[in-house]
């Protein structure tokens, strides 16, 4: 049995607002959290005891959508328009080597860790073999976090390599092949599947097939929707459908398993269907600012009731993985949007951070909340630092004025990943030249290209 306490700090378990403990503590036994409780902790023996005095207890972040091998590609390309950026993020699959996967991957899954992230969904698209996805699967389980992997599949469309374009029955197949080598043996890691950006890069056909192939194996759909004004005209003048999510319905696409990415640009209509079809949305205001795609109206789905989660997106569109500067931007950019400065609260906010995008990925009843009975994924924010304090209002200030770098303490399904900022699992260093060297390699094999 493996016990570790948390013990003196302020908790703030994201079960509802106003739901704070002072001074508490909170214990997990073989990664089950089983007392969640004010005072002091009762000494068990052969436990781990962390001393959290001064710090804030979180649920771990959770990343509802990002693409992990993009740190390669920080601010490479830049100041394009989005179908222009798009293609040469495609381009990349003609060198792209599982090296690189798997470097690129580390690096951010460890971006992610070292910023209070415990879950990510890894949206996974540029195939050009199986062996990509393996190695990027294997990055996230041996970083410790907990992963959702999207692997998703494109089967057409102008800017799309040949290299990366597949059949069903071959994308089946590989995801199959993938989740028979994790044999349900990780309960860290669900995968997901899904069109990448409908309708631009997959068919008709793929669309249905991908529904009766998720609903075949229970797992769910993830899918770049809406984000571009450009994917949008596509699909009206291609399709005659008024919007994304309209031509997705007639396949049966949005459900309660499916989350989409970006859904930037909807109609009321559509907002009401994701909210009728309990579709969860990954918002990544970071990356549509970046890539001039628009404001989600984010106000709107909340307000409907879809479920809303925070995404950064991959650095490519980003350049980080700070899930503490997503909700700052999340929360400014709705401000601005309706140029009302009350139109979305902190706590919503956070909740989208925590526990909104837990429920989004399928995993509500796993983290996301510091309570008994779920998983410990939890991060200690050390909130004694000059550009948080003095605290007048922890929540407000946990989303705009932490930055990633304040998380001093990461536990991920109970194991310990990160103390005092350095890194328990991962080889902090090892990674960041392991990163350096794939970047060399894959930029000299694009200029070659
Ligand atoms: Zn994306």
């Amino acid at each position: 049995m493996e016990t570790t306490t948390i013990t003196d700090c302020t908790i703030l378990p994201m079960t509802g607002r106003g739901a704070v403990i002072e001074s508490g503590y909170v214990t997990a036994v073989d990664g089950n959290i089983t007392a969640v409780d004010k005072g002091e902790a009762p000494a068990r023996e052969g436990e781990t005891r962390i001393d959290a005095r001064g710090k804030v207890l979180l649920p771990g972040l959770v990343n509802a959508h990002t693409h992990l091998y993009q740190v390669l590609l920080r601010a490479v390309w830049e100041d394009m328009p989005f179908l222009d950026w798009l293609e040469r993020i495609y381009g990349v699959a003609r060198v792209l080597n599982p090296e690189h996967a798997a470097a690129g991957a580390l690096l951010g899954c460890l971006e992610n860790l070292k910023g209070g992230v415990t879950t990510v969904c890894e949206h996974n698209f540029l195939n050009p073999g199986p062996e990509c996805a393996v190695a990027t699967v294997d990055a996230i389980t041996g970083s410790g976090l907990r992963g959702v992997f999207a692997r998703t599949v494109m089967d057409t469309g102008e800017i799309v390599p040949d290299c990366t374009k597949e059949t069903p029955e071959t994308a089946f197949g590989r995801i199959e092949d993938l989740m028979a080598r994790q044999g349900g043996g990780d309960p860290r890691l669900t995968f997901r599947t899904g069109p990448n950006t409908p309708p631009i890069n997959a068919s008709p056909d793929l669309l249905r097939e991908i529904r009766r192939f998720a609903d075949a194996l229970s797992i769910g759909i993830s899918a770049h929707v809406a984000e571009s004004a450009s994917v949008v005209e596509v699909t009206r003048r291609t399709l005659d459908r008024a919007g994304v999510v309209e031509h997705l319905k007639d396949f049966g696409i949005p459900g309660e398993d499916a989350i989409f990415a970006h859904s930037v640009h909807l109609s009321a209509d559509e907002i009401r269907h994701l909210a009728g079809t309990r579709t969860a949305v990954s918002h990544n205001p970071v990356s549509n600012m970046m890539l001039g795609d628009g404001i989600a109206p984010v106000v709107e789905m909340l307000e409907a009731g879809v479920r809303v989660g925070l995404g950064t997106d991959g650095a490519a569109s980003n350049h980080g993985q700070d899930l503490f500067e997503t909700m700052k931007a999340a929360s400014l950019l709705q401000k601005v949007k309706h140029q009302d400065a009350g139109v979305i609260d902190p706590y919503s906010v956070l909740c989208m951070g925590t526990v909104d995008g837990a429920h989004a990925l399928g995993l509500g009843s796993v983290c996301g909340t510091v309570e008994v009975g779920k998983r410990a994924d939890l991060i200690l924010v050390d909130v004694d630092k000059p550009h948080f304090q003095p605290v007048n209002d922890l929540v407000s200030q946990l989303v705009h004025c932490a930055k990633a770098t304040d998380v001093d303490t990461v536990v991920a399904d109970g194991k310990v990943l990160m103390r005092e900022r350095r890194c328990t699992l991962l080889d902090e260093e090892a990674v960041v030249r392991r990163a350096q060297a794939a970047r060399r390699d894959l930029m000299e094999r694009m200029s070659a290209a």
